[in-house]
């Protein structure tokens, strides 16, 4: 099955390697027989005829993002009615700050955004920075943990009864005190976790690729995969956050 993906502004919110996630999503849906045709999505560019299946948005600095929020913000209502029709969207750090109504910068501009996450976003003095361990309670079976790595001034403040990513193991999170770290709308997921996420994640992975396959309108049903070193990784990156204690 060929899976469509819209990767949005890849040449500007692409830092901390998060176009890495793009290759962990190609490799799992290939060991699978599957296919990610994946289309970059710059300002003003059209979103790939016939639909997307999943969307993808990387992090970056204040600068990029202003450089792209309008056009963002442009597609917000075509975005929201994708995601609320079953495609899938992974958006990392300042493309999850993007996705919410808005970003306050540390010189006080507003950035609209494409308000698909009950959220907005406001930079700190300071910036919040280091090893991640959450706890996710979505998906079916036992609650499962995401490990990365955060690095940002945002604060994201989540509406009353917007459901988060997850509950917050070691580091900051969305704003260093609520808890909760990231939002999830159905199958749109932000976070703040780079590293790149996917890596060291692999169920989280799938969990996307599961999601935009249905949406494809194949099977969601993945064989899972012997994983070792990814389950490694997500080890390593799990006690290194553990052994930063709470939130640093
Ligand atoms: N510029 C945003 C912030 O500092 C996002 C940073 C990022 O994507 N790592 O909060």
């Amino acid at each position: 099955m060929k899976v469509r993906v819209a990767h949005l502004y890849p040449d500007y919110l692409n830092i901390y390697a998060d176009r890495g996630n793009i290759a962990v999503l190609e490799r799992r849906a290939r060991l699978r027989g599957h296919t990610l045709d994946v289309t970059g999505v710059g300002p003003g560019d059209g979103l790939p005829d016939g639909g997307v299946d999943l969307f993808y948005v990387g992090g970056g600095q204040d600068r990029e993002q202003a450089l792209v929020a309008p056009d963002l913000a442009a597609r917000g209502e075509a975005i929201r009615a994708a995601v609320a029709a079953g495609a899938a969207l992974l958006a990392v750090c300042g493309g999850y700050q993007l996705l919410g109504r808005g970003y306050r910068g540390r010189d006080g501009s507003w950035l609209a955004g494409a308000a698909l996450f009950p959220l907005e976003t406001v930079a700190g003095e300071t910036r919040m920075i280091g090893d991640v361990l959450i706890e996710c309670s979505f998906a079916p079976g036992a609650p499962q943990t995401v490990a990365g790595f955060e690095n940002h001034a945002g604060r994201t403040l989540l509406d009353p009864g917007a459901e988060p990513l997850g509950r917050v193991v070691a580091g900051f999170g969305n704003d260093g005190r609520s808890g909760y770290e990231g939002c999830r709308v159905g199958t749109a997921i932000g976070t703040y976790l780079h590293g790149p996420l996917l890596p060291r994640n692999p169920w989280l992975a799938d969990w996307l690729l599961a999601r935009a396959l249905e949406n494809a309108g194949a099977a969601a049903a993945l064989e899972p995969l012997p994983d070792e070193l990814e389950r490694a990784a997500h080890a390593v990156a799990a006690q290194r956050a553990r052994a930063r204690g709470g939130k640093a």
